[in-house]
């Protein structure tokens, strides 16, 4: 069921989806060589319990990270290590949410370290510009069919593969709620768009393929191909002026 929430609970929301992209902005401070994911974790559990909030991938299904910290050929649910150290040139995806006054944020950025390659660059900039294509397709009369295909449209016009075993979704009270919202799809097709709606949009993009498998710790998601990939994520909500993004620093 998907469930609408009012423009008082929206404020509420908007809170969570703060600090949440605050935290998120937070990471990109440590975005240098030979700094460890696990630091950049405990920045960010830090910062979140800060403010009063929790993060909210702690525990969550077991996950032992505060944020999902994923580097090259780690597409997301990569786990904070001490023994992951960034170089140059590394490309890094970090998720970070926050569950406050009953609602929850989440948003997700790839940053470089130092110099990276002009194919990184590009994908970086391409699976951003996936994210911001479906954005702009999220308004009312549009459906959910309308995002995903905005989202694929963009990314496989560079070749790229669209990762398909993962996928956005709605959030609110709950981190993951209904509706499913796929990177691929047809226009038209899926749950019709409403005010009131929240979502995460999530591209996940890889520079070679689209399959992806899951390591044996249960969570690190790689390319199959042992491509990079690129993960950018915004939680919005539908209003009858388009969607506005909540995830803002
Ligand atoms: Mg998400």
């Amino acid at each position: 069921m998907i469930e609408l929430k009012t423009t008082s609970e929206i404020k509420k929301m908007s809170e969570a989806c703060k600090i949440s992209a605050q935290a998120l902005k937070l990471a990109g401070d440590y975005m240098k060589p030979g700094v460890s994911t696990k630091e950049i974790d405990d920045a960010i559990r830090k910062f979140i319990v800060s403010t009063g909030a929790k993060p909210n991938f702690l525990g969550y299904g077991g996950f032992p990270g505060s944020a999902c910290i994923s580097v090259n050929n780690v597409v997301i649910h990569g786990i904070p290590s001490a023994d992951i150290i960034l170089k140059d040139g590394d490309i890094v995806s970090v998720d970070t949410g926050a569950f406050y006054d009953g609602f929850n944020g989440d948003n997700a950025y790839t940053f470089a370290v130092g110099e990276i390659s002009e194919e990184a660059k590009k994908l970086l900039k391409v699976t951003e510009e996936c994210l911001y294509k479906g954005i702009d397709a999220a308004k009312i009369g549009n459906r959910i069919g309308d995002i995903s295909n905005a989202v694929q449209t963009h990314a496989e016009s560079f070749g790229y593969g669209v990762v398909k075993k993962f996928v956005g979704h709605g959030v609110g009270h709950h981190l993951h709620e209904d509706p499913e919202v796929p990177n691929f799809g047809k226009a038209g097709r899926g749950p019709r768009l409403a005010a009131g709606m929240t979502l995460a949009i999530e591209p996940m993009i890889n520079l070679v393929g689209e399959d992806v498998k899951v390591l044996s710790d249960g969570w690190t998601t790689v390319t199959t191909s042992g491509s990079i990939a690129a993960h950018f994520e915004h939680t919005i909500v539908i209003t009858s002026d388009g969607a506005k993004i909540l995830t803002k620093a």
